[in-house]
């Protein structure tokens, strides 16, 4: 939507990714059906350079993707375009045909600025050091000018570099005509409340309207499973970040629309309901991404369609266990395979559409469902990418197994718990 004269981001947004292009309509519908249900979500399509190399796709197959289903289904209430985890040497390719715009400087983590905006940082911002109250945080903040140096020392660079690249992007689309999301994700250590503070009032610093921020938060986000880790400690720390942004955007006049981003959003069952009581208590919103979840129910209506779907669908399997290596190295740090718990490709191969639909659906009161298999699935897109014609041309013969899958999978197990009310949290 477009407040005084520039796009904002709407409350709620659902970032989807959609690896080949072919499941707009079929994403777009879980957003509807939560419309039905009185919750306006706003479908944010979502691809990073990584993917489009992977894949071989162009940033303008995800606009004329998600402009087609938006047509197609008579969509109204806005959707947008990311260039996801772009960098300065990334983003020219985006800039035709995205709105939103994810900025990620986590290589620059770590990395010291020079010591004069350091200390200039920590002198400007005096109200940083000491005690600080924040409403919504039982326990004050208590740091040092110290601190804050050392904190400004880990993140200063980064910023920069994010002003950079947003500098960058307003040469060539003016300001006001896209959202800026930060992102910080991609590294190894989680950011704390207090770090996020610093960072916000860094960005503040810059200029950047900066619309939504994705930290890392504590515990693992493994691609495509469930939230490993504390979940009583991501809880106080996902309200504290709430409350941190609601106290930053006073402070800073950050844009009121703030919002965090989840990313490696999909499949987080058991946070869901802590971040959604979070968000009602904060009244907040959320910018969520899932997108290698959809990908995934693809080969699960291609495995539950039978006969040569089927038969695709194992040869997926195969073909990603052959080259496990090589297929994990890119997302190292984002999936746990244990390769001793996948089943043999012989095993597989003799699997009905129940037994293989069993094993890889995320259903986790089924004692067939896989883990494992289902990671190893879903880094294993480029197999499907390598085989071109034939892998779409199957998803075409097979649409109404493949869509009716992907929408269920976003609306029931993710846009109801997370956002609608009654949803099984
Ligand atoms: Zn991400």
């Amino acid at each position: 939507m477009t407040t005084n004269g520039k796009l904002t981001l709407e409350k709620l947004s659902f970032g989807v990714g959609d690896r080949f292009g072919r499941q707009a309509e079929a994403q777009l519908r879980a957003c509807m059906m939560a419309a039905n249900h009185g919750v306006p979500i706003v479908p944010v399509w979502n691809k990073s350079n990584r993917e489009h190399a992977i894949i071989g796709s162009e940033p303008k197959n995800v606009r004329s993707a998600a402009d087609a289903a938006i047509a197609n289904l008579g969509w109204k209430t806005g959707y947008h375009v990311d260039a996801d985890h772009i960098r300065l040497e990334t983003v020219d390719r985006f800039i035709a045909h995205s709105d939103f715009y994810t900025i990620d400087v986590a290589d620059s983590i770590g990395k010291a600025a020079d010591s004069k905006s350091i200390s200039d940082f920590a002198r400007r911002h005096s109200e940083l050091a000491g005690r600080l109250e924040i409403a919504g945080i039982a326990e004050p903040f208590q740091t040092t000018r110290t601190d804050i140096e050392r904190i400004a020392g880990k993140y200063l660079l980064a910023i920069q570099e994010a002003e950079q690249i947003y500098r960058h992007i307003v040469k060539a689309k003016g300001e006001g005509h896209f959202i800026t999301e930060i992102s910080m994700d991609e590294t190894d250590v989680p950011q704390t409340p207090v770090e996020l503070l610093v960072i916000l009032a860094a960005i503040a610093d810059t200029g950047i309207p900066i619309q939504t921020i994705a930290p890392k938060f504590t515990g693992r986000f493994n691609k495509g499973v469930d939230y490993s880790g504390d979940v009583a400690r991501f809880e106080k720390e996902f309200n504290d970040d709430l409350a941190v942004i609601r106290f930053a955007v006073q402070a800073y006049q950050l844009p009121g629309n703030l919002k965090l981003s989840v990313h490696s959003g999909s499949d987080k069952f058991s946070i869901y309901g802590p971040i959604r009581r979070a968000l009602e208590r904060f009244n907040a919103g959320l910018h969520i991404k899932t997108a290698g979840t959809t990908w995934l129910e693809e080969v699960i209506g291609l495995a539950e369609s039978g006969g040569a779907g089927l038969a695709l669908a194992r040869e997926i399997y195969a073909n990603a266990y052959d080259h496990m290596t090589e297929l994990c190295a890119p997302y190292a740090t984002v999936i746990d395979i244990d390769p001793g718990k996948l089943p043999s490709k012989e095993t597989v191969n003799g699997w009905t559409s129940e037994q293989f639909v069993a094993a890889l659906r995320h259903d986790p009161k089924n004692k067939a469902y896989n883990p494992h298999l289902r990671q190893l699935i879903h880094v294993g897109y480029k197999i499907a990418a390598k085989m071109g014609r034939r892998y779409l041309d199957a998803l075409k013969a097979n649409e109404s197994y493949v869509s009716k899958n992907v929408t269920e999978n976003l609306y029931e197990r993710h846009l109801k718990p997370l956002f609608v009310r009654n949803g099984a949290a």
